[in-house]
């Protein structure tokens, strides 16, 4: 199911790199290029860069924020450079390959890259479920950003050829948005309830995100959680 799969570029200053990201998309079977507020688009270097994947470049979706970028979305990988000291479920490529590809078989997916000089912040990192690490030099592990898509890209290609075509269990699971609706909630409960500690604030609520990602509830179970939260508030609902 590779058109479910979505390749986000977050705020990307090189405009090569966006064409030559659409290349190594086209290569390997992959057409949905969304980019979050990048720097200078379009651009002639851009379509240059693309060479024959001018049909994925001109179809590339820009977007206004990640939300927008991740909407409808049921997993989330993010793709960085470095190795962060919060523990996030890191995973190999392949490993990404696999999952993106069975949950691609249910609906939306979407493997986010950062910027060519800073990478994904800890906050984008928050919306994902896994953190995909390609292991390298470990003096010199980020690669160019289009490499970095290119290897990513070419373990989706080659895990979809290797598929057997059997269907997996359905299963519904919350969105991306309905996931952030739920840790919205869950950190107002906290404060209202007076559970939190400022200080372990972040700590916190990354450890909580880790945990509810991992349990991949369903709208139905959000709701319960949310009706908690909201029971705990001492309100009847909450948006
Ligand atoms: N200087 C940045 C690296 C930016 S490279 C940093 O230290 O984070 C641009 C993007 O390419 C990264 O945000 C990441 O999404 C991807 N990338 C580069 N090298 C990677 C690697 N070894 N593993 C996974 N993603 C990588």
């Amino acid at each position: 199911m590779l058109s479910n799969i979505r390749i986000v570029l977050i705020g990307t200053t090189h405009p090569g790199n966006i064409g030559a990201v659409a290349r190594a998309m086209k290569n390997m079977c992959l057409e949905h290029l969304y980019l979050v507020r990048p720097r200078h688009y379009p651009s002639a270097e851009a379509t240059d860069r693309a060479s024959g994947a001018h049909d994925v470049l001109s179809q590339a979706r820009v977007c206004e924020s990640l939300d927008e970028a991740l909407e409808g979305c049921r997993m989330v990988a993010g793709a960085s450079a470095r190795t962060r000291s919060v523990k996030w479920t890191q995973v190999t490529p392949r490993q990404c390959a696999q999952t993106m590809l069975q949950e691609a078989e249910q609906g939306e997916v979407a493997i986010i890259f950062g910027r060519e000089s800073s990478g994904l912040t800890n906050a984008e990192l928050d919306r994902c479920h896994l953190l995909v690490h390609i292991l390298a030099n470990e003096e010199y592990s980020s690669l160019n950003l289009s490499q970095a898509v290119q290897v990513v890209a070419y373990e989706i290609h080659q895990g979809s050829l290797d598929q057997d075509g059997s269907q997996p269990e359905r299963q519904d699971v919350a969105t991306a948005e309905e996931m952030e609706g739920l840790f919205q909630h869950l950190e107002q409960t906290m404060e209202d309830i007076g559970f939190s500690d400022p200080r372990q604030s972040d700590k916190l609520q990354r450890r909580l995100r880790r945990l509810f990602f991992r349990a991949r509830p369903d709208q139905d179970e959000i709701n319960i959680l949310r009706g908690i939260f909201s029971a705990a508030q001492g309100r009847k609902s909450m948006k």
